[in-house]
């Protein structure tokens, strides 16, 4: 199927983008949107696309006029507008330099002012720009940094203008895939808008998608697109309907819906004709008579092929015009006119090899090797398929490191821009980290802090409460044994003794049985007044000290000596036998006379007199005579001892009367004062002693 020529689709000419984007830019102002914009200078705006064109020097002043609306506080998607305007007037001028200045100064706007609207508009100006110059590479990197706002962009003017300009842009690069999904954005952002021209715009795209769809071999799908197309078509673009038809032919051809293609091909010469479009009446002429060839009518095929050669002719087109000749040599081989036809096609093929496209080269050597075969010129045929297979071999060659030169410097610029994102974020990510590292750290180091801090407090707290508790612990015991004690001799003292009773009686240590009893033993030191007036009062004291000893070492472990008063002591034997009683009062008696005490070097006789009793006394329950009563008798035979000389001990065992005469003898109030007789005592003498 070479005899097609491929439709009349340029090249993608920047120039027709440009115009499809500042066509939009009329067409979908942004008023419409909830972006905030600047009525005025969005009108002067529109007018001055409107007027493009027409005089450029009038629109050139036209858009140095609008500079002075703009004030800090103007809308920025207003200002972008502008900025854009700016660059695409000075885009196709001569002075690149002001291009460079009024590119830097929209993209230093849009940054200052990164909304996905303001970022989207710049960043595609820039895209168009860099691809105008031919800087693929640049316009790479910056259409992955586009394709991060679009999604979010407002304005469906923007979006149909970033989305159509990639969508050009792969398909250029042949990634469909990636033009047919920008494309398609493209649609839907059209459709947002309703307004007189959305219809063009559609029409516009279905075109669009549809010679993608074919270049894509999609070509169901493509047939039905440039059937919307041409169907919704406005009045208003009749002039393209040459075009479309020339695209709907095409696809028919490919399809093999040759019939079909025919006629639709006749209707864009029509149109072709009527509009003055003389290079798609050649295209179509010529692809007319190609269709014939193809379906063997090989008679209809030459008119059209003349009438395509004349207008080749015409038009200067001499590429086109091989292309023709080669059709008809083709022909005049398929009709038996070997040697003509096959001198016809040979001219061409030269030509094509001289100044030809190497693609194009190849397909029509196939094509003459055919011819070749049908005339049956094999040598000849074997020689053109050999040279078609090297051209293919060295396209394909080309063509695959070509794509990979291309997919290499695409993947390369997107992945620098990755690269730069994933840095930045890295670096970002880092510093966060770094700080709160550093965070982390101060706070363990104040949290350590605190802890020793409060570990050192509590350490110094928990030693002086320690301290304190020892101390207080001390004093208590010191207080405990200061209140039982007696200061000076270190006897328990008279309250000490009360407690010791009240705890017999208490436990029950008074109940006895058997021969033991109890026993009390009150003690006075004899003519005591008489040794402190001799040899002082500290002496009468060494003395006191001493007798405490002396008593305490008479004791056994369960008996006591009390300091009772000033020189008086009180012993408590712990169940003694009565016998062993008086035994044991001798022997105090003896303790304290019989050795003199020494004081300041100088021996002091110390004598003294004691009465006894025993607990219970004369077997009376100490419910009805208590320890009290008992040691008030014990002292009344004291002083019955003192009255009989001193230095000895009387003891009182029983009692010449009933009990209950006695008993009023013990309420101090009834002043019935006991008297010895009543009593029944047993004596004990002390050793002889020698006073000086
Ligand atoms: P008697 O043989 O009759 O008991 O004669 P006495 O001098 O011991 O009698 P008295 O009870 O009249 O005197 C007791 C004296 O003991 C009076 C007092 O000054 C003295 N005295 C009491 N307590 C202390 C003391 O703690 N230290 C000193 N040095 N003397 C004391
Ligand atoms: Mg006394
Ligand atoms: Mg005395």
């Amino acid at each position: 199927m070479i005899f097609f020529l491929r439709t009349a689709r340029p090249p993608l000419p920047v120039f027709l983008l440009w115009l499809s984007a500042a066509f939009c830019c009329v067409l979908l102002t942004p008023q419409a949107f909830s972006i905030e914009t600047d009525p005025q200078l969005e009108q002067q705006l529109d007018e001055y696309l409107n007027s493009l064109g027409q005089d450029p020097e009038a629109s050139s002043l036209q858009l140095k006029a609008m500079e002075q609306l703009i004030q800090p506080g103007t809308a920025p998607t207003s200002v972008t507008r502008f900025h854009a305007m700016r660059v695409f007037n000075f885009l196709y001028g001569d002075d690149e330099a002001k291009l460079t200045d009024a590119l830097e100064q929209l993209i230093t706007f849009a940054r200052q002012h990164p909304s996905p609207d303001v970022m989207g508009e710049a960043l595609a100006t820039k895209v168009e720009v860099l691809v105008t110059q031919g800087k693929m590479n640049e316009a790479y990197q910056t259409i992955v940094e586009l394709e991060s706002y679009l999604d979010a962009v407002k304005q469906p003017r923007i979006r149909y203008y970033a989305n159509n300009l990639l969508g050009r842009i792969y398909i250029r690069d042949n990634q469909f895939e990636q033009a047919s999904k920008h494309l398609h954005a493209a649609m839907e952002a059209v459709l947002e808008t309703d307004d007189g021209r959305t219809d063009i715009r559609r029409t516009f795209l279905q075109s669009q998608l549809a010679q993608l769809y074919a270049d894509m071999q999609n070509l169901e799908q493509a047939l039905e697109l440039i059937n919307l197309a041409i169907e919704g078509m406005p009045d208003s673009i009749k002039d393209h309907l040459a075009e479309y038809y020339l695209t709907k032919g095409y696809i028919e051809g490919e399809l093999g819906q040759h019939e079909a293609s025919i006629q639709t091909h006749y209707r864009a010469l029509k149109q072709a004709q009527q509009f003055g479009y003389q290079g798609i009446a050649l295209l179509s002429l010529n692809n007319i008579g190609a269709s014939h060839i193809l379906l063997h009518h090989y008679d209809q095929a030459i008119e059209p092929l003349q009438q395509a050669n004349e207008l080749a002719l015409q038009l200067e087109d001499e590429y086109t015009q091989q292309l023709i000749r080669l059709n008809l040599g083709y022909i005049q081989v398929m009709q038996g006119n070997y040697d003509h036809g096959l001198q016809q096609m040979r001219s061409s093929i030269e030509y094509y090899r001289e100044h030809g496209r190497r693609s194009d080269l190849e397909r029509f050597l196939t094509e003459f090797a055919k011819a070749l075969n049908h005339a049956g010129y094999h040598v000849e045929e074997a020689a053109i398929l050999r040279e078609q297979r090297e051209l293919n071999k060295e396209l394909f060659q080309a063509d695959r490191e070509r794509i990979l030169a291309e997919m290499q410097q695409r993947y390369q610029a997107r992945e620098q821009a990755h690269h730069i994102q994933r840095l930045e974020q890295a670096n970002a990510l880092q510093e966060r980290t770094i700080e709160n590292k550093q965070l982390q750290n101060r706070l363990i180091l104040l949290a350590a802090f605190a802890t020793a801090l409060a570990g050192i407090l509590m350490w110094q707290l928990y030693r002086k409460v320690r301290h304190v508790n020892r101390r207080l612990k001390e004093a208590n015991k010191q207080l405990e044994f200061q209140s039982l004690r007696d200061p000076l001799t270190g006897l328990f003292n008279r309250r000490s003794f009360q407690q010791r009773m009240a705890k017999r009686w208490q436990h029950k240590e008074h109940r006895h049985h058997g021969e033991e009893r109890d026993a009390l033993i009150l003690l006075d030191i004899d003519f005591f007044k008489q040794i402190n007036d001799q040899h002082g009062h500290a002496a009468g004291d060494e003395i006191l000290i001493e007798v405490a000893k002396r008593l305490t070492q008479s004791l056994r472990q369960h008996d006591q000596a009390i300091r009772w008063g000033g020189e008086e002591f009180l012993l408590y034997l712990h169940r003694i036998r009565p016998k062993d009683l008086t035994t044991l009062v001798e022997r105090t008696l003896y303790l304290l006379a019989e050795k003199p005490f020494t004081v300041n070097g100088q021996p002091i006789v110390v004598t003294a007199t004691a009465g006894f009793i025993t607990l219970p006394f004369d077997d009376i329950p100490e419910e009805q005579l208590n320890w009290e009563k008992a040691l008030q008798l014990a002292d009344l035979a004291l002083y019955a001892g003192k009255s009989k000389g001193r230095n000895q001990a009387c003891g009182v065992t029983g009692l010449h009367v009933p009990l209950t005469d006695i008993m009023a003898s013990f309420d101090v109030e009834k002043n019935q004062p006991l008297t010895l007789q009543q009593l029944k005592c047993t004596e004990v003498a002390g050793p002889s002693v020698n006073r000086a």
